[in-house]
């Protein structure tokens, strides 16, 4: 993180509410995120968090609230907006496209942006360089990846479209503990080194506020606490009521 923009909000989610049809997901939410940090967002099942990360890419309109990106207002804008102006959305479920290569996966991730093929190529010899199990890997097929390693791809991806705000949905979902703390090493070095702004939806409250600069806990789709990682993973009474450890 550069000193000018250190500190500088990237996302700010206010008063946000939204659902499908007669169910209401999120109810007047705020959140902020400044540029560079680790925000965890963490509740049980149904607390809306999927939603929320569904809103700031445009896949959910807001009935209410707004959805500012870099000082910039994108409240119901369409997804392909939402990727231009730079956010970058990873679903859960590893969203590989198993029958093609790594390498076929990875240059979907730049169709959004115009290019030229040597950009291309710069750009694939950086996604080689900062996830080389994926260089070894280029010409296998998706399929025959490991889970951590279609994770690794999936996020690979998505940084070809060079998101500032990177919103990652349960990443380290169905991974073994061991490759779980690999996922989450480079979550930090993506905001760290990378200066990327991630929303990181997790079911691992422990793992996720571990890394995390701030954490915000949905409940019934209400924010029922924001506050620095740190002071969450000390408050008793809030894990075991909502984060269940
Ligand atoms: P999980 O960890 O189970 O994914 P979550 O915190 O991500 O939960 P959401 O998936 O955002 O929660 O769901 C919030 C609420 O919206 C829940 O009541 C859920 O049943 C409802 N919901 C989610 N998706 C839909 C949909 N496509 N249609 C109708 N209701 C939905």
């Amino acid at each position: 993180m550069s000193d000018s923009t250190a500190g500088r909000e990237a996302l700010a989610v206010e008063n946000l509410t939204a659902g499908y049809g007669g169910v209401t997901a999120l109810d007047d939410v705020t959140i902020s995120a400044g540029t560079a940090t680790i925000t965890a967002v963490l509740g049980a099942n149904g607390a809306g968090k999927t939603t929320l990360l569904r809103a700031i890419s445009g896949l959910v309109k807001p009935r209410r609230g707004r959805i500012r990106i870099h000082d910039t207002d994108m409240t119901g804008h369409a997804p392909e907006d939402m990727a231009r102006g730079g956010v970058a959305h990873v679903p859960e479920g590893q969203g590989v496209i198993a029958e093609l290569t790594v390498e076929e996966n990875l240059r979907i991730g730049m169709m959004s942006r115009r290019t030229t093929s040597r950009e291309r190529a710069t750009s694939l010899a950086e996604a080689y360089e900062r996830f080389r199990p994926l260089a070894d890997r280029r010409r296998k097929l998706a399929a025959t990846l490991s889970g951590g390693e279609r994770q690794m791809l999936v996020i690979a991806r998505a940084l070809l479209g060079r998101p500032r705000v990177l919103l990652l949905d349960e990443p380290s979902l169905g991974l073994a503990p061991r490759v779980m703390a690999q996922v989450m090493d480079m979550v930090v070095r993506l905001s760290g080194e990378g200066g990327i702004t991630i929303i990181l939806v997790e079911q691992n409250a422990r793992g996720a506020l571990a890394i995390a600069d701030t954490g915000v806990v949905l409940n019934l789709g209400r924010v029922v606490a924001t506050a620095d990682a740190k002071d969450l993973a000390q408050d008793v009474a809030l894990r075991h009521h909502y984060l269940g450890f």
